[in-house]
């Protein structure tokens, strides 16, 4: 069985790998990072950076260049030269922008997701008696749901009668977006708020943002993503879609490292309007006058006045280190070119090798799918856990959601067509080998 890849036909042999490896425009960017090492001291069979994205090599230098401006100036590191601390996020946004489809001042560097998640709530869930309804998944990541549950009761509101959850079809693993958009005609002017994710958690789902974004403001409620799994992953265009607002953590996909700073979006339409609630700190007030210490508060007029704190430097530089890589890949068009591919392949790889022994609960549609595969198990005799961790023992990082899934994610950055024939030959193995549960 073969299909067509532009002038490569699949095959299940290594040979194909080898050949679409050797025609990859983008295979020399696995050279930018280093990739986990295994038990035999060789690169990882590394399929997880839907979960914490390999360290590119130049971070280290990145870091090391502020520790050392840190042991030469001191505090004047905060004002001296081109990566003066003071204003160092600034040398982040336009990057990040590019990254999320938008405008430089709608875009700032801060935090960790769900701080931001809830910063942003602050000011785009604002309850009446009448509009007092947020929307969101029956299975969003838990930090999400928490954090509306909270910002629900933090109004005086119960999440009981607050809370529209939309849920995949009985029998279906995603969510059918004419049912998200039913969800929120049907809330209409009871709806506040939409909280959705960009690529869903779980599956991979990548959901319809410019249409989900034009169905709650024609009820008249703001829409926010978090887009912890789209950002990095699929072309975003937040800016045109005219999302209000969306957050996102940069160690999964963008490469930042353990606990890396966050990233979060405001529309511009909303970025200086002054009647928007907001909590405040001394971060988000006008550049010129901060170190005069006044407490008469003058919002940046742009996302930066969502700053409540000075910002983390060190993990800054790190992003820093791999946004240039994302730069020097030419940006997500091309990188999403070569994922598409990948996609392909991997696809036809599971029905060629594993073919009914495994699902794939993600999307078959490209326009529905990022990078990442939520692979399922489907003989119930075996223990898909332990295959899991049989994956492990050989080398190849992925990683378990239950109740059964391992997610499986070849990122276009770092990821060979080579680690996806291993994984495959790999899991072949471990299904005709696998013990019983
Ligand atoms: C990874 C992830 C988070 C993690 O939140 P932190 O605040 O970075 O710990 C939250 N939400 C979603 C959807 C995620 O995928």
């Amino acid at each position: 069985m073969s299909a067509a890849a532009g002038s490569l036909s699949f095959t299940a042999d290594a040979e194909t790998a080898a050949e679409l490896d050797a025609a990859d425009p983008l295979a020399d960017l696995r050279s930018q990072f280093h990739i986990p090492v295994g038990s035999d001291g060789q690169p990882q069979t590394y399929l997880v950076g839907n979960s914490l994205g390999a360290v590119p090599v130049e971070a280290a230098n990145y870091v090391g260049e502020e520790l050392s401006r840190w042991a030469k100036l001191g505090v004047a590191g905060h004002f001296d030269g081109p990566l003066a601390w003071e204003p160092y996020h600034e040398l982040l946004a336009p990057q990040m922008a590019a990254i999320v489809g938008a405008n430089t001042d709608e875009v700032v560097v801060m935090n960790s997701l769900t701080v931001n998640l809830h910063l942003l709530m602050v000011s785009f869930y604002n309850p009446t008696p009448q509009r007092h309804k947020v929307l969101i998944e029956q299975h969003a990541f838990p930090s999400d749901h928490f954090a509306v549950e909270s910002q629900i009761r933090q109004r005086g509101n119960d999440p009981a009668e607050s809370m529209v959850l939309v849920s995949p079809q009985p029998g279906s693993d995603t969510l059918d977006p004419e049912d998200i958009l039913a969800a929120i005609e049907e809330a209409g002017s009871s709806l506040a708020m939409v909280l959705l994710p960009g690529v869903q958690y779980y599956t991979g789902q990548v959901l319809p943002m410019a249409r989900i974004t034009a169905a709650a403001h024609r009820v008249g409620a703001t829409v926010g993503f978090d887009l912890a799994h789209a950002a990095g992953n699929i072309p975003l265009e937040l800016h045109d879609w005219d999302v209000d607002f969306a957050a996102w953590c940069t160690y999964k996909y963008l490469n930042s490292g353990p606990g890396g700073v966050a990233g979060a979006f405001v529309h511009q339409r909303h970025v200086a309007n002054p009647d928007l609630p907001k909590f405040l700190g001394w971060w988000g007030t006008r550049k010129d006058t901060r170190f005069q210490m006044g407490t008469v508060y003058e919002a940046i007029p742009t996302a930066e006045s969502w700053q409540v704190s000075n910002a983390p430097i060190l993990a800054m530089a790190a992003l820093r280190a791999s946004l240039d890589v994302f730069d020097k890949a030419g940006g997500l068009v091309p990188l999403r070119e070569k994922s598409e591919l990948q996609i392909d392949y991997f696809d036809y790889l599971l029905e060629a090798v594993l073919g009914n022994r495994i699902q794939n609960l993600t999307p078959k549609a490209l326009g529905q799918r990022g990078c990442q595969f939520a692979l399922r198990v489907t003989n119930p005799a075996v223990d898909g856990r332990a295959v899991y961790e049989q994956l492990g023992h050989n080398d190849v990082a992925c990683d378990w959601r239950y109740p059964d899934v391992i997610r499986v994610a070849p990122v276009p950055l770092y990821n060979s067509f080579t680690d996806i024939h291993r994984f495959v030959q790999i899991l072949d193995r471990l299904l005709v080998e696998a013990p019983s549960q």
